[in-house]
């Protein structure tokens, strides 16, 4: 690193000597330029409207500043982070807990559901257990608070990390509208996101006051440089072959495959596993501690093959992921931003096929290149020199 450069550092944020050493445990050196920007204002209290690329540290700008702001009363929840999917909450209140292991005083809990809502209630009664900070997903965190089962009048951070996917859900954004009118008017309103429509900023912008406003307006720079980005154009019944050839050809890491449904999930992932691939397969309709149990497996790198569906679409953070394969092309071109956005995390290297076999796919192909200004090519005939990726 250079003496005498004036580059931002995390002490100059002057935060807890506790939160400093989680810090350098974590290794993080130096804070991106999200954190850079957001962080200083939002230690104060400032309320944040925040759009930044995936993979660039989103999550430690509500994290650290939640963290920062926190005096922990026993009894009382202090920070409330809402976001769309269970496992994408378990890996925040992780994210929580190594951030705070020099808090020990600090308690945090997270809450989705599929599973026992009394287990909640249980932990939200027991004051030597009872945490300070929590993640959920909206149903849950909406159940407890109908059962009374929760109380958020002592709540001074509100948190919505994928708040565009949060917000344009009509049953979470309903939960979200209860939740939030349990919290006290006095509050900070924390609200992330790669991708902040014009239209969903004005939806964003009741819940806030006064916020910080960052947002990316030149969609181009979405693009994540260090990935590269290819298509296969295919019909339906070459999908198989043609993955099975890029699997035995690509060197990855970790691969992350995408498919529109759970069906077809359960399906490829069969195929898979039959033609020596070890493959996990993740979606909604595996029983929830299952789901939780595949994510860890994947995480921990016991299997390197991970099929899906959108509910790895966005937020999911596993480092060794080099690879993304749209097996299915997703129906719009957000997203698409999001499933490849899942290889290149933190500025490394990736990339990202996409299997292109209807007309439809054709257009939604056409679509992301406009958008984001990314030049999506023929996947090569000779392949992709592994040290590119
Ligand atoms: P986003 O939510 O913006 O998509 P995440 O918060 O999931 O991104 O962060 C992506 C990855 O980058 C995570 O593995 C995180 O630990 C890592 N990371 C975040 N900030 C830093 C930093 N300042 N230095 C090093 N790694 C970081
Ligand atoms: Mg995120």
């Amino acid at each position: 690193s250079y003496v005498g450069i004036h580059s931002t550092g995390f002490k100059d944020f002057l935060l807890k000597p506790e939160l400093s050493r989680a810090i350098v445990d974590c290794g993080f050196e130096h804070p991106s330029e999200v954190q850079q920007v957001c962080i200083p204002q939002s230690i104060h209290g400032t309320d944040v409207l925040c759009q930044a690329k995936s993979g660039l540290g989103k999550t430690a700008v509500f994290v650290l500043s939640t963290l920062q702001q926190l005096d922990p009363v026993p009894g009382e929840i202090s920070t409330v982070v809402i976001c769309h999917t269970r496992e994408l909450a378990y890996q925040i209140r992780n994210e929580y807990q190594r951030f705070s292991k020099y808090m020990p005083e600090v308690r945090t809990a997270v809450f989705y559901g599929g599973t026992d809502i009394k287990k909640d209630a249980e932990l939200l009664k027991n004051k030597d257990a009872a945490p300070h900070i929590i993640v959920s997903t909206p149903g849950r965190l909406n159940a407890l608070l109908r059962e009374k089962y929760i109380r958020l009048n002592n709540v001074k951070n509100f948190v919505i990390d994928e708040c565009d996917k949060v917000l344009e859900t009509v049953d979470m954004r309903r939960d979200v509208q209860e939740i939030f009118r349990a919290t006290p008017h006095e509050k900070q309103v924390l609200f992330f996101s790669a991708t902040l429509s014009q239209e969903i900023r004005p939806i964003c912008k009741k819940f806030l006051q006064n916020p910080l406003e960052i947002y990316v307006d030149d969609e181009a720079k979405l693009t994540l440089h260090g990935l590269q980005q290819f298509y296969v154009k295919l019909s339906e019944r070459e999908k198989n072959r043609r993955l099975a050839e890029l699997l035995d050809s690509l060197e990855f890491n970790q691969v992350i495959i995408f498919v529109k449904s759970t069906l077809r999930a359960n399906e490829l992932n069969k195929i898979l596993n039959a033609s020596n691939f070890p493959s996990i397969v993740v979606h909604s309709g595996i029983p929830q501690e299952e789901r939780i149990a595949r994510y860890k497996a994947f995480k921990d790198f016991q299997k390197r093959i991970c099929v899906t569906t959108d509910v790895f679409g966005r937020g999911i953070d596993i480092e060794r992921i080099n690879l993304a394969i749209n097996y299915d092309l997703p129906n719009e071109a957000d997203q698409y931003l999001h499933r490849v956005g899942r290889a290149g995390r933190f500025g490394t290297k990736g990339l990202a096929v996409s299997f292109v076999s209807t007309e439809e796919d054709e257009k939604v192909l056409a679509s992301i290149q406009e958008r984001f200004d990314v030049k999506i090519t023929e996947f090569p005939e000779g392949g992709v020199d592994p040290a590119t990726y």
